[in-house]
């Protein structure tokens, strides 16, 4: 093995997702899904897509579906970039917007993803602790960097962040570019995308992942300045031209034109993450406050792991972090009303 290689594979620890679990069957509560089908209007969609232009090549600037969530969000498509997932997109931001001689700053517990891509491009990164609560101080994030980057709500804490206090960022730091992860944001938090024609240095990331149930069909989005989309597409390019599929591009475009389906199914998930939040409480478990579609738990006598085994052993599969600061916590996606009411009637068993 060439020197180059061992050292890089040494160094290098990849970000490992939740379980896809193969054969058994779970309720899975561990990889933040939408527990609700996409619109009906996705699946015609894909029908129609699939039995058209498959011999074709997709446009590779993905026009229609950047001028759609231009238009959701009252921007031009200029500003808008997609890409297979969220994950794509942070991994083209890391090269386009951050260099190896500047440090970049992000929470101390937050998305495993972001290091991971930091030490890939050799980039210097500082983690900002947060306090006892996993509460983002905003204070820390004015001090000289190389750019920020931000989950809001952060994961896996499920911790948000006020509109103020970003904006407060944003203004401190207009020499980099900050980005803000808004994987989980249609579930009650406050998005920055309107901050976008005032703030060039933001870029804001967002999923079809989670709030559309469109987890398998791999896209994302992020809006911004011009000049930082521009960016995007170079290294994107370089890569792959061809970012999204016509069935990914045909069924992004109808789940983002059926606002209806995707109100009622996040009012819903909303719905069940209060109650359940509620629910745990006489179980004696710690909930942090979410605006997720996840909350991040712990019980002050029973171990996290001893749980997650238990509950897996029980038919229902949850996220445990062997990780410093967060070995007692679990992270609990929310299903459906039957799922959580089974895993608190499992709880209830297991706390004893
Ligand atoms: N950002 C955060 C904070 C996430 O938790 C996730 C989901 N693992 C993603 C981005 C990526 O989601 P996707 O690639 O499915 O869009």
């Amino acid at each position: 093995m060439s020197k180059y290689w061992s050292d890089l594979t040494a160094s290098l620890v990849p970000y490992v997702p939740g379980e896809q679990p193969k054969g058994q069957q779970y309720i899975k509560l561990n990889t933040n899904e939408s527990p609700y089908p996409p619109s009906p209007k996705v699946l015609e969609a894909i029908h129609v897509a699939t039995n058209a232009d498959l011999r074709l090549y997709p446009d590779p600037t993905c026009d229609k579906l950047r001028e759609t969530i231009a238009q959701y969000y009252g921007l031009t498509k200029d500003r808008v970039f997609v890409g297979n997932g969220s994950d794509e997109i942070l991994a083209f931001a890391f090269p386009a917007f951050f260099s190896a001689d500047k440090t970049i700053l992000f929470p101390d517990v937050t998305y495993t993803f972001y290091p991971v891509y930091a030490k890939l491009y050799g980039l210097r990164f500082n983690t900002v602790p947060t306090d006892e609560e996993f509460r983002i101080n905003e204070e820390l994030y004015l001090v000289p960097n190389g750019g920020i980057i931000l989950p809001n709500p952060n994961a896996p804490t499920a911790r948000f962040m006020l509109v103020e206090q970003l904006s407060r960022i944003l203004q401190a730091n207009r020499d980099q570019v900050v980005i803000v992860d808004e994987a989980y944001i249609d579930f009650g938090g406050d998005s920055v995308v309107p901050f976008v024609k005032e703030y060039p240095n933001l870029l804001v990331v967002q999923t079809l992942s989670k709030s559309r149930s469109l987890a398998g069909l791999r896209v994302g989005m992020a809006m911004g300045h011009p000049d930082l989309i521009e960016g995007l597409n170079r290294i994107k390019n370089s890569f792959n031209s061809y970012t999204l599929d016509r069935l990914a591009m045909a069924g992004a475009i109808a789940s983002i034109e059926d606002q209806a389906y995707f109100e009622e199914t996040n009012r819903k998930v909303v719905a069940t993450r209060e109650r359940i939040s509620e629910a745990l409480k006489p179980l004696g478990f710690h909930v942090i406050e979410s605006k997720a579609n996840f909350l991040f738990i712990t019980h002050p006598r029973k171990d996290a792991q001893q749980i997650f085994n238990e509950l897996k052993n029980r038919g229902i599969l949850v996220r445990y972090f062997n990780k410093p600061r967060i070995d007692q916590f679990l992270r609990v996606s929310i299903g459906t009303d039957e799922e959580m009411d089974r895993f608190i009637a499992e709880l209830a068993m297991i706390i004893g």
